[in-house]
């Protein structure tokens, strides 16, 4: 009951031998159900030789995976950067799943949690890693819950000698989704970004050379590796390759997580994935990367959603967090929300993002907007802002600008 949507929302489906194994919590593959159905396998044969590490690292760079949180930075390369660094080296994983929209993680957790972890496993191996710090969403309690009885399997009856798996709970602030930021929080830190380079890969958690993953990411290394790289890489559409986890939120009718080939553009996956629009709604608008990847009018609803793509446009798809607007709702009310947002969850560190988001706000209130000094804004929170939130914020208003200027005039 708490999940009312959690069963229907996703499209994926859940192998037939998912069973219930905590009672108050959706079905999901608990870990006996896990390792008799082949279940760390390839884990287990990397530890003791039978796998060869190169040829997974290999895999995961021909398979062309990236980055599920967001950022898209190839994972293969990143694995082989952190492994070139001297020991002991560190691994963070990211499930603070922050970006308004996003779901997908969440989704996924609840039903395969092993499959994540023997991703991690994976992971540790290949890279060297000696301990991995899991950096969990607060707001997601059954989920904590979930996550700490099927480690407690894991570490009870382990496939293989296992790294250090601590599960660290985040405090609810959405610029700890952040890489460098979460690594601060981890640390017992406040959570505030870090000024780069050096990059965490060579200098991060606790000092040390740390891989830095989404949930997402290694939520598909093990398929990737057994399947082929491929297997993912013969997804996608108009050009494109791989799959994305889109979370489908707005005026449509069937909303959730959707797995669909990279590329695929957004009538396609309203009219595929979504049951069409909600009965009453006609597109108008959509965001394609939750907050920060700017937002879009009906006309560009033929864009190939995948990363890189959207850039053209003044956009990004980010973490895939697709919002979808009717001819009811309006542009600058979503943009206003979205600033509003940013200002509430800048860290105040630099004076650009702090002074910029909450000036923008004010000013996105008045039925006419002043469009020169909200882009005065919008160069020096670009240009001087430390980390993504502040230089991704002006991407909203700047849409607002140049797509829906009748809606501020
Ligand atoms: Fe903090 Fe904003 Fe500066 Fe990022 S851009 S470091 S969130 S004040």
């Amino acid at each position: 009951a708490q999940y009312p949507r959690a069963q229907e929302a996703i499209n994926f489906i859940a192998p037939d031998w998912a069973e219930k194994s905590i009672p108050e919590l959706p079905g999901y593959t608990d870990y006996a159900t896990y390792r008799a159905h082949g279940g760390y396998a390839l884990a287990a044969s990397l530890v003791n030789g039978e796998e060869d590490a190169e040829r997974v690292l290999a895999a995961m760079e021909n398979s062309g995976l990236r980055g599920l949180g967001g950022a898209g930075f190839p994972a293969g390369r990143k694995w082989r950067i952190v492994r070139g660094q001297p020991a002991p080296r560190l691994m963070a994983v990211n499930i603070d799943e922050g970006e308004p929209g996003t779901f997908k993680d969440r989704v996924y957790l609840e039903r395969d949690p092993h499959r994540f972890l023997e991703g991690v496993l994976v992971a540790a191996q290949v890279v060297g890693i000696e301990a991995c710090y899991i950096y969990l969403r607060d707001e997601y309690h059954d989920c904590r819950a979930l996550l700490q009885a099927e480690i407690a399997k894991l570490q009870a009856d382990p496939p293989c000698p296992l790294p250090l798996i601590e599960l660290r709970r985040g405090a609810g602030a959405y610029i700890c989704g952040e890489e460098s930021a979460m690594i601060e929080s981890i640390e017992g830190k406040r959570g505030e970004p870090r000024m780069r380079p050096p990059y965490i890969a060579e200098v991060g958690l606790f000092g040390r050379p740390t891989l830095e993953h989404n949930f997402e990411t290694l939520y598909w290394v093990r398929d990737i590796v057994q399947k082929g790289p491929q297997w993912f890489s013969s997804f996608g559409r108009n050009g494109r390759k791989g799959l994305r986890s889109f979370s489908v939120s707005g005026r449509v009718k069937l909303p959730g997580v959707k797995l669909a080939p990279a590329g695929i553009t957004l009538l396609e996956l309203i009219d595929e994935y979504c049951g069409g629009m909600a009965d009453g709604h006609t597109l108008y608008a959509y965001l394609p990367g939750g907050a920060s990847g700017g937002i879009f009018p009906a006309s560009h609803a033929n864009v190939p959603l995948d990363f890189d793509t959207l850039q053209p446009h003044g956009g990004f798809i980010g973490s895939a967090a697709v919002i979808v607007l009717g001819q009811h709702d309006k542009a600058r009310d979503a943009a206003l929300n979205m600033m509003r947002f940013f200002a509430s969850e800048s860290c105040g560190q630099c004076t650009p993002c702090r002074v910029g988001t909450a000036k923008a706000a004010r000013l996105m209130q008045a039925p006419r907007w002043d469009n020169a000094t909200l882009e005065d804004l919008n160069i020096v929170m670009t240009d001087a802002s430390i980390c993504g939130l502040g230089q991704a914020a002006p991407n909203p208003v700047r849409c607002v600008q140049k797509y829906f200027a009748h809606e501020v005039v």
